[in-house]
């Protein structure tokens, strides 16, 4: 059985013994909910990896209460990493820096390079103080499948396969973060989030992207399919490419109303951000893939949103989830 542990003194205080234990904790951060391990601990890491059935060539970001502690275990750290860390930590950055001797293999998946990030959500936050270690954390779902942005989200994929799961509510981002390795100093982006390209040339100037750091895929930021719903899923860019309504269909409309010919119709409609706030679509997204994948329906139609800023990594998780097996 998963524990479930309110995000209180007494709560904390049993997420940090499990963790201490090599135990498995799931636990909200403001982008998705984490599924943390010590990360000085390969054989409580190696328990991540199975909980979630996720491939050991996929790394694990390790999460710390501090700059000054994330960068203690990077071997070197450019001057464009440190920008950006001043900008954005706390926050729902990942930095890839070359690793320290101390961070084991199974956490980077071999590669030479350790993914870091200081998160910003106050139940993190006490978690990493109180338990004074490293904490690996991935999503907390079953590889490949839907991110969970609620504790009851995680209890869908995990229950019973994990120790505990701090509840602190639903998550603000709803996305994963932005992950940005170096190369020669310069920024690359191998993986949109949270924080946008635009964001982070604002600072640095020129930032590559997708690039081939290494010579293998790094999943999920470079898999094709990831982020799955079961149900079959359609991307349209324009309201004027979406077939007729069906009762059979569940449509998602990421930004702006839904279409008047589509109110009728469907067996379900949702507008995430009626607004047009990407920051709102966003934070419901991964909810409303799931809502909808619970509907019933057959097929989900979703229309996408412009290609710029937030709306870079919101289409690049549906087009993830799109790809079929
Ligand atoms: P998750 O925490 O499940 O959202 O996924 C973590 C992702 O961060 C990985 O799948 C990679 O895309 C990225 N990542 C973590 N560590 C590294 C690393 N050392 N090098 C490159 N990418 C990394
Ligand atoms: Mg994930």
């Amino acid at each position: 059985m998963t524990r479930q542990l309110a995000p209180d003194p007494k709560g904390l205080d049993a997420a940090a013994t499990i963790l201490r234990s090599g135990g498995l904790v799931a636990m909200p951060t403001e982008t998705v909910y984490g599924l943390a391990a010590n990360a000085l601990n390969p054989v409580a890491v190696a328990r991540i990896f199975e909980a979630k059935r996720r491939p050991s060539f996929d790394p694990l970001i390790v999460h710390l209460p501090s700059a000054e502690q994330a960068f203690a275990l990077a071997t070197s750290v450019p001057d464009a990493a440190r920008r950006l860390a001043a900008a954005f930590w706390p926050g729902p950055l990942t930095l890839v820096l070359p690793r320290a001797a101390i961070i084991p293999d199974i956490v980077a998946a071999e590669l030479p390079t350790v993914g870091l990030r200081v998160p910003a959500h106050p139940v993190a936050r006490q978690l990493l103080e109180r338990v004074g270690l490293p904490l690996a954390a991935p999503s907390a779902n079953l590889f490949g499948f839907v991110s969970p942005t609620s504790a009851a989200h995680v209890l869908d994929g995990l229950d019973g396969r994990i120790d505990a799961v701090l509840d602190g509510g639903t998550c603000a981002h709803g996305l994963e973060s932005t992950v940005v390795a170096f190369e020669e100093g310069r920024p690359i982006i191998l993986r949109h989030g949270a924080i946008t390209r635009e964001q982070i040339a604002a600072l640095c100037g020129a930032v590559g992207e997708g690039a081939r750091v290494l010579e293998r895929p790094l999943a999920p930021g470079q898999l094709a399919r990831h982020y799955a719903t079961r149900t079959p899923l359609r991307l349209f860019d324009r309201a004027d490419q979406l077939p007729e309504p069906a009762a059979t269909a569940a449509l998602i409309v990421i930004a702006g109303s839904i279409p008047d010919a589509h109110r009728k119709g469907n067996l379900s409609t949702r507008a995430l951000a009626p607004s047009g706030s990407l920051t709102e679509a966003a934070a419901s997204l991964f909810a409303a893939l799931r809502e909808a994948d619970a509907s019933g329906a057959s097929e989900l139609r979703i229309l996408t949103c412009d290609d710029s800023g937030l709306g870079r990594a919101i289409n690049d998780r549906l087009r993830r989830a799109a790809v079929r097996a």
